[in-house]
């Protein structure tokens, strides 16, 4: 009741990312060289052109444009979860990029090895297999948590909560999607119900809450 439409809501949205994010834009991942080198080297996701939003700071890249022009409240979801990890970055800077790649980004220091130190620098290779990445992993649990609040604030309990969040967990976090980044399906799956129960006392939850609700 009195709330704007998801129409409004998404443009207000926007606009309040462009305002927290200078050079912030959303871009088509098909005319990005950067994105379709991205889409080879993720071999492990089969969907990233297709099925995912990218974001590298200050951009979000889209699978294309126009995106979703008549599915506003799924874009608004994904523009708010994509919103967390700019802000993140912002605040973060580089130390952000290290936690994402993190610890698949130590294999660099197999680089060592080749310039004639010890052979034994090779074994960070080891670095690139899919081992779990917490860091990568809290990072998403903040952007997922952030998608979770926006759906549930337009379907209300026409949201099967139980059955979005393990989705999310399975498909997301303990599947190949992010590299496998985090097995462990009970531990997150009740960090999610804890902290939806509490996601108005979330800042960046309750930031974009009163962007979706005030005229
Ligand atoms: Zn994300």
């Amino acid at each position: 009741m009195g709330f704007p439409s998801p129409e409004v809501a998404r443009k207000k949205l926007e606009q309040h990312i462009k305002k927290q994010i200078p050079g912030f834009r959303i871009e088509d991942k098909r005319k990005s060289p950067l994105m379709r080198l991205l889409s080879k080297l993720l071999f492990f996701n089969k969907t990233f052109s297709t099925g995912y939003v990218t974001t590298l700071y200050p951009k979000v890249y889209v699978p294309e444009l126009p995106w979703r022009e008549k599915d506003h409240v799924a874009a608004i979801a994904t523009l708010a979860h994509e919103y967390v990890h700019l802000k993140d970055r912002k605040r973060m800077w580089l130390f952000f990029n290290f936690l994402y790649l993190f610890p698949q980004n130590l294999a660099t220091f197999a680089l060592l090895g080749a310039f004639g130190n010890s052979p034994l620098w090779y074994l960070c290779l080891l670095f690139l297999l899919p081992m779990p990445s917490p860091t990568r992993a809290w990072l998403e649990f903040r952007g997922y948590r952030m998608t979770l609040a926006v759906w549930a604030f337009y379907l209300k309990d026409k949201l099967d909560i139980g059955k979005y969040v393990n989705s999310i967990v399975d498909r997301n976090f303990a599947g190949s999607a992010y590299y496998w980044m985090f097995p462990f399906r009970r531990y997150l799956l009740k960090k999610f119900y804890n902290y939806h129960d509490r996601r108005r006392n979330v800042l960046e939850v309750q930031e974009i809450l009163e962007i979706l609700e005030n005229n």
